[in-house]
């Protein structure tokens, strides 16, 4: 990839540069966070002038490398404060790549309610008034700007949510049938698209070619041997290929760590009614489709299609952290209930971790009893009015914590907790606590080894063995989120040696280079080096990577647990 495309919003410029000396070598959020920390001033207002906003396709991005096509979102967050980057599917990865663009950064601020949106083609870049789309949702948004532009672009959004610079807003990405489904969801990222005044980005890929490679056979080889073991690993080649990863519900629920009734037990009564065989099932029942791919390139397809008991589109099948944050921990059993709403959330552009966790928050207020599936859709539905609870609501849990004085909210730096109890699945318990990105379960999955028992065996409800489990899990992805891999490559990569090997030998075979896996594990050490310095120069300090109290006081049954891994081993996450 040979450039990078710079969108000054202040003066709507738009200029393309060649890759500089300091960016070489890196993709996806290696590269998003190397332009945030070395541009962004750390201690800048993120809805302000100085904020940056980057994208960029991963290293094997523009390939025919299985599910190598994310593309990362980063930025200043204005939900932590803390340097982001949020990753989606959907197909800009792989379009801005054949396009040969390495990252498209936003800056500047324009005129205060001004809307743009900016076309990205083959040698065409512009900038054009969007405000015909102000106050659209994400699906109003994309239908519009097909009817412009060619409807087999990628369309990159925001929705009211982002509009408003809401702190639980995200940015949409249309998937291989065009519809706003994907999101870089965590972390405010839309707050910062619309603070820019960018409503949408239009990447329309005609003219462009496949990523050069220097050694195409060496390629073929590895690329042909990573397909072969994400086929042959049970989790990606059959069980999220035929449930989704809603699977979880059932496995963590059984593990005791599945939150619910917002982080009051590891156990769900109703489980079985909103886990991944009965969204199977009904699916199959409506003629859906269970096994569908969220981009090209995909050989796991994870995302099914979520059809109405009419048979018509809902969304795609939530994913499992989705239907936790509506289901389990707002103590909802109802499958068509949490589908309708994935896509509210979805078309106003929200994150439905932090927007779920919101509302559980506020059904420990009062607001709405526990179970209310009505109630939940009511206040999705305050939302996208933009009234002042729902603008509260769409702030995140944190906020909707201080509005109403709930004690037990589960965030760590604002933001809110997956859906794996720290108190029962304590290694992701470390990861939440110490991720560079606030409380992110992607950051460092450790729940594959403490609950699935993928590239080992570390008992969940022990404290040994938990920080090194989470320091190398995060190493591990933050090297995987710079190739632009999909993180659900992690399986066979923990399982399967030569996985690993694999993508080493496809690096190395498009760049021309003769890195070893240790050179891999220095890239991931690198990345969360460069975002750990960001976080210190905006005033984060060791005290801010702690899980809230309520985990070491409260016992989560059924197995009765409190996180107890202490402070000073917690300290030792990053010493590299
Ligand atoms: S495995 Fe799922 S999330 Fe990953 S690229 Fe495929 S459909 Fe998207």
């Amino acid at each position: 990839m040979s450039k990078i495309l710079r969108v000054n919003m202040s003066d709507l410029s738009v200029r393309s540069e060649d890759i500089p000396e300091a960016y070489q070598g890196l993709g996806g959020r290696g590269l998003t966070s190397a332009i945030v920390s070395k541009e962004v001033a750390p201690t800048c207002s993120p809805i302000g002038p100085n904020n940056k906003l980057a994208f960029a396709p991963g290293l094997l991005g523009g390939t025919n490398c299985a599910n190598s096509g994310r593309i990362s979102v980063g930025a200043k967050s204005p939900l932590t404060g803390t340097i982001k980057e949020a990753n989606s599917g959907g197909q800009a990865g792989q379009y801005l790549a054949r396009l040969g663009i390495a990252a498209l950064v936003i800056e500047g601020l324009p005129k205060e309610g001004k809307l743009y949106k900016l076309f990205v083609g083959k040698d065409k870049y512009e900038l054009s008034p969007a405000d015909d789309l102000n106050g659209l949702g994400n699906y109003a948004t994309v239908d519009k700007l097909k009817d412009e532009f060619v409807d087999k672009a990628a369309f990159v959004s925001i929705g009211q949510a982002g509009e408003w610079k809401l702190v639980a807003a995200s940015v949409a990405f249309t998937d291989v049938d065009g519809r706003p489904c994907r999101h870089a969801g965590r972390g405010g990222l839309g707050a910062v698209m619309g603070s820019k005044g960018l409503k949408a980005i239009i990447i329309d890929h005609a003219g462009g070619e496949s990523a050069p490679i220097v050694d195409k056979d060496a390629f073929k080889e590895a690329a042909t041997r990573f397909a072969k073991a994400i086929k042959e690993h049970p989790v990606t080649g059959q069980g999220l290929p035929a449930y989704g990863t809603d699977i979880l519900i059932n496995i963590i629920n059984e593990a005791g760590g599945l939150p619910t009734r917002n982080f009051s037990s590891g156990r769900f009564e109703a489980a079985d009614k909103v886990g991944g065989e009965t969204l199977n099932k009904i699916t199959v029942e409506r003629n859906g489709n269970p096994t569908h791919g969220c981009m090209t390139g995909c050989i796991i397809q994870c995302s099914g299609i979520f059809l109405d008991k009419k048979g018509e589109y809902v969304s795609k099948w939530p994913e499992y952290e989705t239907v936790w944050a509506w289901g389990p921990n707002c103590e909802i059993d109802d499958l068509d209930a949490i589908a309708r709403i994935d896509r509210a959330c979805d078309d106003i552009g929200l994150d439905t971790i932090d927007t779920g966790n919101a509302v559980a928050v506020a059904m420990e207020a009062g607001i709405k009893a526990f179970g209310d599936a009505a109630g939940a859709e009511e206040l999705v539905a305050e939302i996208a009015k933009g009234t002042p609870l729902g603008r509260i609501l769409g702030s995140g849990a944190a906020m909707v914590g201080k509005a109403f004085g709930v004690r037990r909210v589960a965030v760590v730096k604002n933001q809110a907790l997956p859906a794996y109890d720290p108190r029962a699945v304590k290694g992701v318990g470390v990861t939440y606590a110490t991720s560079t990105m606030g409380a992110d379960h992607t950051a460092g999955y450790a729940v594959a080894t403490n609950i699935m028992k993928v590239g080992g065996d570390v008992d969940p409800l022990k404290a040994e063995g938990q920080v090194k489990l989470s320091r190398d899990l995060q190493i591990a992805t933050a090297a995987i989120d710079t190739c632009g891999l999909c993180l659900f490559v992690a399986f066979p990569v923990m399982d399967i040696p030569d996985a690993f090997n694999a993508i080493v030998d496809m690096v190395n075979a498009k760049f021309g280079l003769s890195l070893t896996g240790d050179d891999v594990g220095s890239l991931g050490q690198n990345v969360l080096k460069s975002e750990r310095d960001f976080n210190k120069r905006a005033g984060f300090t060791s005290a801010d990577d702690r899980l809230p109290e309520f985990f070491k006081l409260e016992k989560l049954p059924p197995h009765n647990e409190v996180f107890d891994i202490t402070d000073e081993e917690l300290d030792t996450v990053f010493n590299f």
